[in-house]
């Protein structure tokens, strides 16, 4: 074939409407081969530029030149169109033909051909080699990490401290797979599984880790998103082996951890379709818990925060049939999880663990861990021998609030605006009858947001009265009312505490039924899904409920003003002692405006004014919290 050399379309308009062509070839549909006509060749700028790439007595043939076009079909038609012009005499030939490269088609089968190889090659050493995970041709067995004889773990019973009811049941589970006929004689199944429920951070896989130590069975465990795959099938091709894995070693243990990633109710708050894949999962799980006896000697344990969203078919007896909740430590339950942190760390005599304790209400185990944690490498940061209890103190601040600002600036106008703020949540705590007892007030800046922040420490109670709720919410108004009295003006650190008193003061008229208008009537719906625009009552209802809550919240308002400005007194002894010392605690607000005048001494007091430890473990004090005031804008 000729060389040719290549134009470009201003050139090739030319040659047609000086018709110099004889004839167009367009080739694959990507470029025109473009031949010239007698008249063409005897051009010389056409001569000139073929003689650069052909030797001159092949010049005559064609095709000559090589237009390169950007789109076939534009051209085309801007081509036709062209043509149309012309008188029929005048109109060019134009032809089209598919031509294959035959190196391109070389390359291209070259390329196949060496694909081909390199994936037998992949192909053998993935079958050959079968070491555990990420190959392919295992991706449906499980990936359980197993734990037995030669793969101990060293976590025990005493490592996991309080919880005592939570490790009854468990070694009651681990009993009847050392010795399943002393529960079998009378006629007793033994349960298949377990399920521990509770808030993060109580020590649910911690406990779990306890049994694999002490169980002296294998130990299955693995993580329930360690089903999930972006492959379709594969969830519950990994369910079907790790039960297969597991009748072969049984008697055995098999852990669930965070089960909720594939045990979710099916079909809840998503697109119908959308998670098959869970789903199966899910199924598969649940047709294998019902597919072996009970005397197979498996016992399936899985942990939970989220009992809430499992599907119910999980929950019901014949699958999990224990529940084993594990809440928050009380104190007790606290002091027993700071010795075993303690232990390990070198201390001060002045560090208490029950104060301690008395300190972190609402902490769970894994907060109280990072306590000591941060504690002794407060300590360290200080060139200290030994962690002493102004570390702990520093270490439960920062747990709570963040890191301590030191080079936070803020102004002394706004650091009293914080002060009389906080004093006025205590005072008026303090002469409220129903508020929760403060446990500490504290004005250091931490964090992102908080200003300072006020724990304190509710009653043990379950049951909420219209009393404790209006005193609730007078003493959350504390803050902003005694900024309203001292300075005349108001300020945007109140919005944590309108939110949660607008929150409060909704509850007891629209769920509690505790408005004498509104009568016994609760609009709360615990059957709702989570997304749900309609309200179940009428304009003029929800019209009276708003004009309820708004009289409800100015009564709380106008009654702590009241009761601010009748102790105004000691809401100044109080602001002042915080900007002098930043961190007030119970005792201390006692030793400067005397006790409070209710008599009745909270059981938890009665546990750290001196053990009377029985009264302090019926109590339960689960819902204690901690409340980060004042909001920075
Ligand atoms: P989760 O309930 O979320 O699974 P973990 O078991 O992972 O919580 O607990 C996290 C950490 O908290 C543990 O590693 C342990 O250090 C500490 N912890 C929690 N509960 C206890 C407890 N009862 N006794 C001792 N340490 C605990
Ligand atoms: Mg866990
Ligand atoms: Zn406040």
């Amino acid at each position: 074939m000729n060389a040719t050399a290549s134009i470009e379309l201003p050139e090739l308009n030319t040659m047609l409407s000086e018709q110099y062509l004889s004839g167009i070839v367009i080739v694959n549909r990507e470029y025109a081969e473009v031949t010239l006509n007698k008249d063409g060749l005897k051009q010389e700028k056409y001569r000139r530029k073929l003689a650069e790439k052909r030797n001159p007595l092949s010049i005559e043939q064609g095709p000559h030149f090589r237009y390169r076009f950007p789109s076939n079909d534009v051209f085309v038609t801007q081509f036709y169109e062209q043509q149309k012009k012309l008188p029929e005499k005048d109109q060019i030939k134009v032809e089209t033909e598919n031509r294959s490269d035959m190196v391109a088609v070389f390359i291209q089968w070259g390329l196949f051909i060496l694909m081909f190889v390199g994936l037998f090659l992949l192909m053998r050493r993935m079958t050959g080699a079968g070491g555990p995970g990420g190959q392919i041709f295992n991706i449906g067995k499980s990936r359980a990490a197993l734990f037995d004889a030669d793969n101990k773990v060293r976590i025990t019973f005493n490592d996991v401290a309080g919880l005592d009811e939570a490790k009854e049941e468990i070694k009651e589970i681990v009993d009847f797979l050392k010795n399943p006929t002393k529960f079998t004689r009378l006629g007793g199944k033994i349960p298949k599984g377990a399920l521990l429920v509770g808030p993060p951070g109580t020590g649910k896989t911690l406990l779990a880790k306890a049994v694999a130590g002490e169980a002296g069975v294998p130990f299955f465990t693995l993580s329930g998103s360690d089903f999930v795959e972006m492959f379709v099938g594969v969830g519950a091709a990994r369910v079907r082996d790790l039960f297969k894995q597991a009748k072969e070693k049984a008697p055995c243990i098999v852990f669930i951890d965070e089960i909720d990633a594939i045990g979710r109710s099916r079909g809840r708050g998503q697109v119908p379709g959308a998670n098959d894949e869970r789903e199966n999962t899910l199924n598969s799980l649940l047709v294998e818990m019902d597919g072996f006896a009970t005397d197979s000697g498996v016992i399936i344990l899985a942990a939970t925060n989220r009992p809430d969203v499992l599907d119910s078919a999980l929950m019901r007896p014949g699958r999990f049939d224990r529940q084993i909740s594990i809440d928050k430590p009380d104190i007790m339950g606290r002091e027993a999880i700071f010795k075993v942190h303690l232990a390990p760390l070198l201390l001060n005599e002045d560090v208490e663990a029950r104060k301690l304790a008395a300190q972190t209400p609402g902490f769970a185990g894994a907060e109280i861990a990072n306590v000591c944690n941060e504690a002794a490498l407060i300590a360290a940061r200080r060139d200290k021998d030994k962690v002493d209890m102004q570390d702990f103190q520093d270490a439960v601040d920062r747990v709570i609030g963040g890191l301590e600002k030191k080079n936070k600036i803020i102004s002394p106008e706004e650091k009293r605006i914080v002060a009389y703020h906080e004093a006025g949540h205590a005072v008026a705590g303090w002469y409220l009858e129903h508020a929760d007892p403060l446990v500490k007030v504290s004005i250091v800046p931490r964090g992102v947001a908080a200003l300072g922040y006020a724990q304190y420490l509710p009653k043990e109670q379950f049951l909420y009265t219209t009393e404790q709720f209006i005193d609730e919410m007078c003493m959350t108004f504390g803050g902003r009312a005694a900024e309203e009295i001292v300075f005349s003006r108001i300020s945007t650190g109140a919005l944590s505490d309108l939110e949660r008193i607008t929150k409060m003061a909704y509850g007891m008229v629209s769920i509690y039924g505790m408005n004498p208008r509104l009568g016994n009537i609760s609009y709360y719906d615990s059957k709702q899904s989570e997304y749900s625009f309609n309200k179940p009552y009428s304009e003029e209802t929800a019209r009276m409920i708003d004009e309820e809550v708004r009289k409800l919240i100015e009564h709380a308002y106008e009654r702590t003003k009241v009761i601010l400005s009748e102790k105004r007194e000691q809401l100044e002894i109080i602001a002042q002692e915080l900007l002098t010392k930043e961190i007030l605690f119970q005792n201390d607000l006692e030793r400067l405006i005397g006790k409070r005048p209710f008599a009745q001494e909270t059981t938890y007091q009665a546990y750290i004014n001196d053990s009377n430890a029985k009264a302090a473990k019926a109590s339960n004090e689960a819902k204690s919290e901690i409340i980060i005031d004042l909001e920075k804008k």
